[in-house]
């Protein structure tokens, strides 16, 4: 049977040359980065090298990324570090309807403490509004924390039009921003956005899974969630991941090298899916828009579909395709992305379906799911 894997959103495919480079990390660089013999060094100066390629892709110093296992630490520790550091000036933090659950759980635990989080609605595109963020603002808010672009639709938030407010206006918040899914897509620089946290995972973008980074400016001092030894600077305990770092630097290398490239083609790719679907006349909609977007996720909601039906379909043709984000896969909870942009009655709640696209995707791919589609609806 064909396999198509259009769930790169969820996780991607390791590049073959990542792997190698992983492999000579192993052999070469398994001593312990904090010992001071030569195989310490050794490891020592692959972190090195690692760590400047992540911190020059984002326009950062070195000694401002903290190595992380993946997104959701990297957001944990952002939102929750922040709280414990700040608590003195303030409790009122401000997010939005549509935060993956790395942010919105570790938001419960705070408001279980006594913080107060506001939550910005979206319009149906799943977009905040920068006014509705302006209005939410107050001199007690300690954080605000948007993602970058939506992991279920798509979309994209105004975060630099955020980042440029609280600048001119000397706010004290934090601004942290979940690029966990934009990264790999489109060109971040931190300054430009003006951010002052950016949480990162490698296996989004072609490298490992277990390994990613919180970009912590200089201006933010955070305490560590994990104690113990003293690596990151102390602000992350815990022997470093060094074929994971290598790995990583190298998917980052490789993204940088075309990353236009790689954005444009997998909105090409969204687009020849949604032609194929016109002509074999599927009533559709998209859900998000092709304007503010990441690029390579595509929901559409299929006007009658039972969408959790229609992914056993799929699968059972060998291709792979998510209804949600896939950490809300396999439960029955509706998408809290769709309810905000629609409300909880609306039928793309159950009828929708998010295709996305990356390294190895063909033309013949999305031919044999526009054909399997066909043969589905038909039944
Ligand atoms: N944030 C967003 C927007 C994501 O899409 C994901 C993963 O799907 C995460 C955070 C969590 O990242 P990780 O899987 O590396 O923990």
């Amino acid at each position: 049977m064909k396999h198509v894997y259009l769930d790169h959103a969820a996780t991607s495919p390791v590049h073959p040359e990542v792997i190698e480079k992983m492999v000579v990390a192993m052999e070469e660089a398994y001593g312990n980065p904090s010992s001071s013999h030569s195989f310490g060094r050794q490891s020592h100066s692959y972190l090195n090298q690692s760590r400047e390629i992540l911190a020059h892709s984002i326009g950062a110093s070195p000694h401002e990324i903290i190595m992380t296992s993946c997104g959701t630490e990297s957001d944990n520790m952002a939102v929750l570090g922040t709280a414990q550091q700040r608590k003195d000036l303030g409790k009122h933090i401000i997010s939005s309807q549509v935060e993956h659950p790395a942010v919105i759980k570790a938001l419960h635990i705070l408001e279980n403490q006594g913080y107060e989080v506001t939550y910005l609605a979206v319009d149906a595109k799943g977009r905040i509004s920068v006014e509705d963020f302006k209005s939410s603002l107050r001199d007690d808010t300690i954080l605000v924390t948007i993602m970058y672009g939506n992991n279920e639709v798509g979309t994209t938030m105004p975060i630099r039009e955020i980042g440029q407010y609280l600048k001119e206006n000397k706010h004290q918040a934090y601004f942290h921003t979940d690029a966990v899914q934009a990264y790999g897509l489109v060109a971040l620089d931190v300054k430009e956005l003006g951010v002052d946290m950016l949480s990162v995972s490698s296996h989004k973008l072609n490298g490992p899974k277990g390994i990613g980074f919180l970009y912590l400016s200089d201006a933010v001092e955070l305490p560590s969630l994990i104690v113990g030894g003293g690596q990151e600077s102390g602000r992350r305990a815990g022997t470093e991941n060094i074929p994971g770092m290598a790995g990583f630097a190298h998917a980052v290398r490789l993204t940088k090298e075309d990353q236009e490239e790689k954005r444009q083609a997998a909105l090409d790719d969204g687009d020849y899916l949604m032609s194929g679907l016109d002509r074999i006349g599927v009533d559709y909609s998209i859900n998000g828009e092709r304007e503010h977007t990441i690029g390579h996720v595509l929901n559409l909601h299929l006007h009658g579909v039972d969408a959790s039906q229609f992914i056993i379909q799929l699968d059972l043709k060998g291709i792979a395709v998510s209804a949600g984000s896939a950490c809300s896969a396999g439960t029955v909870d509706p998408s809290p992305v769709l309810v905000a942009m629609y409300g909880a009655d609306h039928p793309a709640i159950t009828e929708s379906i998010r295709f996305s696209f990356g390294l190895g995707t063909t033309q013949e791919d999305l031919d044999y799911t526009i054909q399997s589609i066909e043969k589905i609806l038909k039944k």
